[in-house]
C-alpha cells in the first residue's frame, strides 16, 4: 500500500500538469489547487479502502480530463435552469412565476442604467420608491395607495408591527394557517409583538364571535385566505364585507391576507376563481396584502393596498426600510402591473396565465412529439403513453382544484423503477423535473414553459 501511495503524483506535479493544459488560465489558480488536493485526497482514501487508486491516475491525459470535468462541474451555477414538468405551474421550489418579457426588459434596464427610483422628474427632487407602483395599483384596484415589501410574509409582519404591537388582533380559528417555508400566522403575530385573539371554532366562526372579542385594545379584525387547505362539510365563516361593517361600528380596521390574490377574474378563463383584490377594496377592507410572484405573475414581492392614511404609516415605519424592495424588483413589478392595463392581452403577455390557459390540443401536439422522442430513446425499457393530466395552479391557489392537462407517462416494462428514470432526467444538462405517481413518471406539459428546448434536452438522454 505504501508503494501505491508513493506512486501518486505530488500536488505540485498535478499543478504543473494543470498549468500545461491551460486549466489554471481557464479556471483560476485557487480553484485548481483545491481541485488537485481533493483529487489526491480521494485517491488516498480509495487506496486505503480498495487497495488501488482511481483509474484516471493511470496517465496524464485521463488525469487532465478528470480535473477538467470536476472544475467545470464546480463552476456550474447551481441555481440552474430546469424544466418544470411537475404539473404545478407556480412551484415555490422551482421559483414560482416566470417574468414577462416586459418585466425582464424593465429589470435589465434597472440593472444596467441609473433609473428614476426615488426621483421625481417633474419636481426634480426626492420622491418615494413605491410612488409609481402605488399610483398604478390605485388605478388597477381602486385602492387609495400601496406599499411594496420583500414578500407577502413581510407584508403581514409590517401591517401587524405597525398597528398592532402590544395590541390584540382578532382572527378566526379556521384561518390560523401555516404555509410552506415556516410561515405561521401565530408566529408572525408573536414576532410583531401582538396578541392573537382566536375566535370561533375550526369549522365555524360567526360574526357574533368577532363582536364579543372586540375591546379597547383591539388593533385589527383580520382575515387570512386559507390558501393551501380547505375546510368542507359543516362550515361557516364571516366575509370581509361583514367584518368591515362590524369594524366601522367600533372603529376597528379590517385587514386581509389574500395570499395569492388575483387582479383578474380567473373564471373568464374557466380557471378556479381566486379572491380578487379589487373586490376586497370595493368592500372597504382597510389593508389587503398579496404576493407578487404567485398569480400576479411577477417578481417576488409583498404588496399592501388600502387606505391612504394607513399606508402612509406603513411607509413611515422603520421596518419598511428593512423590508423594502430593490430597484430591479420594483422595475419588474411595475412592468408586470402595466400589463394589467391591457387585460385582453394578458394570456399572451403574462407567462403564468399563458401556461394556465394553453389549449389542450396544443399540449397534446407537444406530447406526441415528446412521446415519439422518448419511445425512440427508452422504448425498450419503458412504456411511453399520453394520458390526461391534472395540473394545479400551485403556491396556495385553490389547493383542491385541478386544471385539465396532458402528460407523457413512463412505466417500467420489466420492473424498472420510475425513480431510476427520474434520476436520469434530473441529471440532464437542463434537468427535467416530473412527478412520480402510481409507479409511473409523469411529465405534465401544463407547467412546461419552454417546450422547444425541452425536446432538445430530452434528445441528450
Ligand atoms: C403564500 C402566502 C403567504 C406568503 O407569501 P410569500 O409571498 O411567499 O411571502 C402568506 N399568506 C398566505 C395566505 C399565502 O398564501
Amino acid at each position: 500500500m505504501t508503494a501505491l501511495f508513493r506512486q501518486l503524483p505530488s500536488t505540485d506535479k498535478l499543478l504543473q500538469l494543470a498549468q500545461e493544459e491551460q486549466l489554471i488560465a481557464e479556471f483560476g489558480r485557487s480553484a485548481v489547487v483545491n481541485c488537485c488536493r481533493a483529487l489526491l485526497q480521494e485517491a488516498r482514501e480509495q487506496i486505503k479502502s480498495q487497495q488501488n487508486p482511481p483509474h484516471f491516475f493511470a496517465d496524464s491525459a485521463l488525469l487532465t480530463q478528470a480535473l477538467r470535468r470536476r472544475l467545470t462541474q464546480a463552476q456550474q451555477v447551481k441555481i440552474q435552469s430546469v424544466h418544470n414538468l411537475t404539473g404545478t405551474v407556480l412551484h415555490t421550489n422551482l421559483g414560482r412565476a416566470l417574468w414577462s418579457e416586459a418585466a425582464q426588459n424593465a429589470a435589465l434596464t434597472a440593472m444596467r442604467q441609473n433609473v428614476a427610483l426615488e426621483y421625481d422628474l417633474q419636481e426634480g427632487k426626492r420622491s418615494h420608491r413605491d410612488h409609481y407602483i402605488s399610483e398604478l395599483l390605485a388605478e388597477l384596484t381602486g385602492a387609495e395607495a400601496a406599499c411594496v415589501v420583500n414578500n407577502n410574509a413581510a407584508a403581514v409582519l409590517l401591517m401587524l408591527a405597525t398597528f398592532a404591537k402590544d395590541k390584540e388582533v382578532i382572527i378566526s380559528r379556521g384561518e390560523l394557517i401555516e404555509i410552506g417555508g415556516a410561515f405561521r400566522i401565530p408566529d408572525i403575530m408573536a414576532q410583531a409583538g401582538c396578541k392573537l385573539v382566536e375566535v370561533g371554532t375550526t369549522n365555524r366562526t360567526h360574526l357574533a364571535d368577532y363582536r364579543r372579542a372586540i375591546n379597547e385594545n383591539t388593533a385589527f379584525l383580520m382575515k387570512v385566505h386559507s390558501s393551501n387547505y380547505q375546510i368542507c362539510g359543516f362550515t361557516g365563516s364571516v366575509s370581509e364585507q361583514e367584518l368591515v361593517e362590524l369594524g366601522q361600528e367600533f372603529s376597528v380596521p379590517v385587514i386581509t391576507d389574500l395570499g395569492s390574490g388575483a387582479l383578474t377574474d380567473l373564471a373568464q378563463y374557466h380557471l378556479p376563481p381566486e379572491p380578487m383584490v379589487q373586490e376586497k377594496c370595493r368592500q372597504g377592507v382597510d389593508l389587503i396584502s398579496f404576493s407578487g410572484d404567485k398569480l400576479l405573475g411577477g417578481p417576488q414581492a409583498g404588496i399592501i393596498v388600502g387606505k391612504k392614511a394607513l399606508i402612509a404609516q406603513l411607509q413611515a415605519h422603520p421596518l419598511k426600510r428593512v423590508l423594502r424592495c430593490d430597484k430591479v424588483i420594483l422595475a419588474g413589478l411595475e412592468a408586470t402591473l402595466r400589463l394589467y392595463l391591457q387585460p385582453e392581452h394578458l394570456t399572451q403577455t403574462l407567462p403564468t396565465l399563458n401556461l394556465l390557459t394553453a389549449p389542450l390540443a396544443q399540449l397534446t401536439q407537444h406530447a406526441e412529439k415528446i412521446k415519439s422522442l422518448l419511445e425512440n430513446r427508452l422504448g425498450a425499457d419503458y412504456l411511453v403513453q399520453i394520458e390526461a393530466g391534472a395540473a394545479q395552479i400551485g403556491s396556495g391557489s385553490q389547493p383542491l382544484a385541478r386544471i385539465p392537462s396532458v402528460a407523457v407517462t413512463l412505466e417500467g416494462k420489466n420492473g424498472q423503477k420510475p425513480t431510476a428514470l427520474f434520476a436520469r432526467l434530473k441529471a440532464l444538462p437542463q434537468p427535467v423535473i416530473g412527478r412520480i405517481e402510481h409507479n409511473k413518471l409523469w411529465l405534465d406539459l401544463r407547467s412546461a414553459a419552454n417546450l422547444d428546448t425541452l425536446r432538445t434536452t430530452l434528445e441528450a438522454l
